[in-house]
């Protein structure tokens, strides 16, 4: 059977790309690497985790030797490296945790596949996943291509930038098999409630304020994160060895038309009067080096692979909505505690 590492499987995308694999490729051993950091949460993925193709490994991929000590346990024969720390706010904080697990740790398991593979990359495969905020900020006209010149500006796209420099320079210059993509901003079930959904959708249920950076005119792209996962699954088997390809949702909001519209969907759902959410949206200082527009090109996957999403927008919000509402103990968890802290700090 084949061995598939994916590491940061316990975090939000990756717990849908574990669940993905695990249920649809009963013929690979799946390897669920994950430090379960605050964004880590076993939670995400308990439904599988009795499947037996499914095997959860706890550690650290900035430790080296305990990476060098997995891969030589296990013949992983893919890798799909998902772990970071991502999100941007605490990069501004703290920008030496990300530089440890984005850079170092992808470079620890590079090294390590690169080390196992050496003597044979047939049938082999290191799948980079990456963001759109690598190429930095678009103004109002223009998308991101795989061509579009690295720009980043955070301290979290920074780190994703080196990373991806590295696996790329890896190719380049060992050989290693690999692909990357670089995608725009998703939503989904089992999204950590600091990101700007889940944590307005959570604001709105407990009546709490909706901080709004700014004047609200940021502009994202957003993807459902189950497309994201189709897309992963489509890229690792499909897609060809040293390419990148771009993964958007073709759906622009800006921050503040999003976070409307996030009101009135749950006025309707909670029975409140149209308009009471709304109340609840209060402007704050903004995030420094905030990029203006992300929007991504998502051409070259919909041609060559064949790729589109597979939900609207209206469709996969729905589902969000749903989901957090119908899963209010996950959300209850994993907001007491040291979330409590952050939160505080990050907007009083
Ligand atoms: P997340 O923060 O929800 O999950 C990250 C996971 O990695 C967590 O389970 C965490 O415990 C684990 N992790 C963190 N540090 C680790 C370490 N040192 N060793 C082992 N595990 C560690 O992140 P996400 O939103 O699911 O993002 C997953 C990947 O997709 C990231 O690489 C991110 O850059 C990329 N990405 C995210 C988005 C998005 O909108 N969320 C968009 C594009 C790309």
């Amino acid at each position: 059977m084949k061995k598939i590492l994916i590491t940061g499987g316990a975090g939000f995308i990756g717990s849908h790309v574990v669940r993905r694999f695990v249920t649809k490729y009963p013929e690979y051993q799946i390897y669920n690497l994950d430090a379960l950091t605050y964004a880590g949460n076993l939670e995400n993925i308990k439904d599988i985790e009795n499947h037996p193709n499914y095997n959860f490994v706890k550690g650290d991929i900035v430790d080296e030797a305990f990476i060098n000590e997995l891969f030589s346990t296990h013949n992983f024969e893919g890798v799909l490296h998902l772990a970071a720390e991502s999100h941007v706010d605490r990069s501004i904080e703290d920008p030496l945790a990300f530089v440890k697990t984005n850079v170092i740790g992808t470079m620890n398991l590079l090294n390590a596949a690169k080390k196992q593979w050496k003597d044979n990359f047939d049938g082999k495969r290191f799948y980079h996943i990456s963001t759109d905020e690598v190429y930095g900020s678009l103004g109002a006209e223009g998308l991101f291509t795989e061509t579009t010149p690295y720009d980043p500006n955070s301290p979290y796209s920074a780190s994703k930038a080196s990373s991806d420099h590295f696996v790329r320079a890896y190719g380049e210059t060992y050989g290693l098999p690999y692909v990357l993509t670089n995608c725009s901003n998703n939503y989904g079930s089992y999204h950590f409630p600091e990101k700007l959904i889940p944590l307005f959708i959570n604001n709105i249920i407990n009546n709490k304020p909706l901080p709004v950076y700014g004047d609200g005119n940021y502009t994202r792209d957003w993807l459902f994160v189950e497309d994201h996962a189709i897309a992963i699954d489509l890229v690792f088997h499909e897609g060809k060895n040293h390419e990148t390809y771009n993964i958007g949702g073709f759906n622009e909001w800006k921050n503040i038309d999003l976070v409307k519209l996030l009101c009135q969907i749950m006025d309707q759902k909670l029975g409140r009067d149209s308009g009471t959410s709304e109340k609840l949206i209060t402007y704050v200082k903004d995030r420094p080096g905030h990029d203006l527009r992300y929007a991504i090109d998502a051409t070259k996957i919909n041609k060559e692979l064949g790729w589109k999403p597979s939900v609207t927008f209206e469709e996969g919000l729905e589902k969000t909505i749903n989901w957090y509402l119908n899963n209010e103990e996950w959300l209850k968890n994993v907001t007491s505690g040291a979330y409590k802290d952050y939160y505080k700090k990050q907007y009083s």
